[in-house]
């Protein structure tokens, strides 16, 4: 079932669904950690569950004569597989991210095909992060810059036009497209009017919906929500939370996401004494922040489980 059907459903009947976001394993682990979450995590029938995609990463390696080697390495690879394994598993909805950076069109083009051999007709399309070091994004050669750009290519590829018009009969695919949209702003935008602009022409391209960068205040989720309908931008926006666990996440999410921590929240959690008391912290906060969005009539809530699922399992039980 495509995703924006089951949004579209949710709000006809006025329901508030349950989805998450899984990080594939780290090169070298096994999937069954990933199934146990899956198995933690099902009672609440999550309405589809998201697996990230990770791209190469950078090591610099101390060679023998003292300078030290570039390397390129892959830390999680298997987004494609995992997603089908889940599918199979579970006979659940899976929706693989599929990123621009580190892929050419043919890469790229080459994913989709699998994916949509597999029966996963289902994506959200971004655009990825720069690469450690690189103080911008960087496409490959022939790589797309901007996940319009990726939206337009699978859209191409739903009206049955591979890369080049290289073949003839060819089958359309049948892809719906999420993307992603920033509350807060995404960094690089010089402010969120023009985010927004950018984010329009993904929906424009063809993206079925939007699921958000995580927020820890409310307000600007609303406020988000509000400047996309002044701006056109009709389709369902998503929510993303993610419970604070840790106290050094006061320091890593702003800095990772660009996202504000609420005073009240990390006065809370600066007053902890132990990082189990600021996991009962963000509990509580994300419980409350999901409790006001499911009364504005949110039809999902996406979750962040980011590797652990038990403080995310303590607020759905709260919520759904
Ligand atoms: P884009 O929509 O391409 O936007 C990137 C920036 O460029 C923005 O500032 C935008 O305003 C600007 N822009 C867009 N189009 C133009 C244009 N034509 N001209 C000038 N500027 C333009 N990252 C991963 O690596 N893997 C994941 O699995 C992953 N999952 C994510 C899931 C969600 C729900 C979210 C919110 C983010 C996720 N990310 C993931 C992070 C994401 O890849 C980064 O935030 C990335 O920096 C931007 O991706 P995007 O798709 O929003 O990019």
């Amino acid at each position: 079932m495509k995703i924006i059907d089951i949004i579209n459903n949710a709000i006809e009947k006025k329901e508030c669904h349950f989805a998450f976001e899984l990080l594939p394993p780290l090169k070298g682990d096994n999937i069954t950690k990933l199934y146990s979450t899956v198995d933690m995590l099902k009672k609440f029938k999550p309405a589809y569950i998201n697996v990230t995609y990770h791209r190469e990463d950078v090591k610099y390696v101390e060679r023998g004569d003292g300078l030290l080697e570039r390397r390129i390495t892959s830390k999680r690879p298997g987004t494609v597989a995992i997603s089908a394994a889940l599918m199979a598993k579970y006979n659940i909805e899976v929706v693989p991210h599929i990123i621009c950076g580190g892929f050419s069109k043919s890469d790229t083009e080459d994913a989709l095909i699998d994916l949509s051999f597999l029966g996963i007709n289902n994506i959200l399309a971004l655009r990825g992060d720069n690469l450690r070091g690189e103080r911008v994004f960087k496409s490959v050669d022939g790589g797309h810059s901007y996940a319009t750009e990726l939206v337009e290519h699978i859209m191409d590829m739903n009206r049955g036009v591979y890369i080049d018009n290289e073949v003839e009969n060819t089958h359309p695919t049948d892809f719906c497209i999420g993307v992603a949209g920033y509350p807060e702003k995404h960094l690089e935008s010089p402010n969120i009017e023009m985010d927004i602009e950018h984010l329009k022409r993904k929906v424009d391209g063809g993206a079925a919906y939007i699921i958000t960068q995580m927020f820890f205040d409310n307000s600007h989720y609303f406020r988000f929500v509000d400047l996309c309908r002044a701006a056109g931008i009709t389709v369902p926006i998503i929510p993303g939370i993610k419970p604070l666990s840790t106290k050094n996440q006061l320091m890593l999410l702003p800095q990772a996401f660009h996202v504000d921590i609420p005073v009240e929240l990390a006065r809370k959690a600066e007053a902890c004494a132990t990082n189990k008391d600021v996991r009962e912290v963000g509990i509580e906060w994300a419980i409350k922040q999901c409790e006001e969005l499911k009364a504005k009539g949110v039809p999902v809530i996406h979750f962040y489980t980011m590797g652990k699922a038990d403080n995310i399992e303590r607020v759905a039980a709260a919520i759904f």
